[in-house]
């Protein structure tokens, strides 16, 4: 990429780096950002730091935040005695924009996947059994159904059992290897409502 200035050529290199960014759309978001005005690229820039610097992970569900608390976590009407347990804060908007369910949730940032070397130990598993020593009725499983998420939701299915609190699995109205962030609404709320016990 030597006919490329250095700095077009870093450009094109970071966000190449992003998921389902190749060479080519990393070429033209480049080109794209250089024809903006000075002050909308900076924005950009900093919008990106800003966010690396200031979010974090919610003290209690371990979804990505601004506060200690999110602002799920810390809302008094929301009904903190049923947790829905999710792969990543995209599952958790997902099921937001429902606008239907008023628990709350716990964010795992990933699945177990003994392919991948992933163990309980690399996401936030013992982050939610330490939250069900508290009044907890229900814990809904929502992991995606791909086999990550079957084998995550088998896992914690176990973990929870000596617990004696109700565990639920989200319907599998929600297709195989189905990624929860692009199902859409209606197919979410009846993956919820028919949930069934584990
Ligand atoms: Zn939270």
């Amino acid at each position: 990429m030597d006919y490329f200035s250095g700095h077009l050529a870093n450009l094109v290199t970071q966000l190449g780096r992003l998921p389902g960014i190749g060479t080519k759309t990393a070429q033209r978001l480049a080109f794209h950002i250089l024809s903006m005005p000075p002050e909308q690229a900076e924005s950009l820039a900093e919008a990106i730091t800003e966010a690396r610097a200031n979010v974090r992970y919610c003290k209690t569900c371990c979804t990505l935040t601004d506060a200690e608390e999110c602002p799920i976590c810390s809302n008094p009407q929301r009904d903190h005695e049923t947790i829905m347990v999710v792969e990543t804060p995209r599952d958790l908007a997902a099921y937001e924009k429902t606008g239907r369910y008023n628990g709350v949730y716990h964010v795992l940032h990933g699945a177990i996947s003994p392919m991948m070397g992933i163990g309980p130990e690399d996401i936030r598993m013992k982050e939610l059994m330490r939250r069900l020593s508290g009044n907890v009725k229900e814990v809904i499983i929502a992991t995606n159904s791909s086999l990550e998420g079957e084998t995550t939701a088998m896992y914690l299915s176990k973990l929870i059992r000596p617990t004696g609190i109700k565990t639920t699995r989200i319907a599998s109205g929600v297709p195989v290897g189905g990624d929860l962030e692009y199902i859409d609404e209606v197919t979410l709320m009846r993956a919820l409502e028919g949930r069934t016990e584990l």
